[in-house]
């Protein structure tokens, strides 16, 4: 399970589970992530407007399918 913070284009943060990026294409592309706050779900969001935190292989999976996200800035790096 990943760990999706997401921001519709009103700049409403909410967080959503996701079984894996597939998973979350999956359900962004049949419309049933809504922001909690003004309801837009995220299939109407530009996709360059999510914002994600995911392992490295999903953050590569991610970027394979041409989804882009950033890493929420608190997450620790490690130099590996
Ligand atoms: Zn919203």
């Amino acid at each position: 399970m990943i760990l999706f913070t997401l921001r519709c284009s009103h700049g409403h943060e909410f967080e959503g589970w996701f079984r894996d990026g597939e998973g979350f294409e999956a359900q962004q592309k049949a419309g049933e992530i809504a922001c909690p706050e003004c309801g837009q779900t995220l299939g109407e969001i530009d996709p360059h407007g999510i914002y994600g935190e995911a392992s490295e292989e999903e953050s590569r999976e991610l970027t394979d399918e041409g989804i882009s996200f950033g890493r929420i800035p608190w997450v620790p790096q490690t130099d590996s």
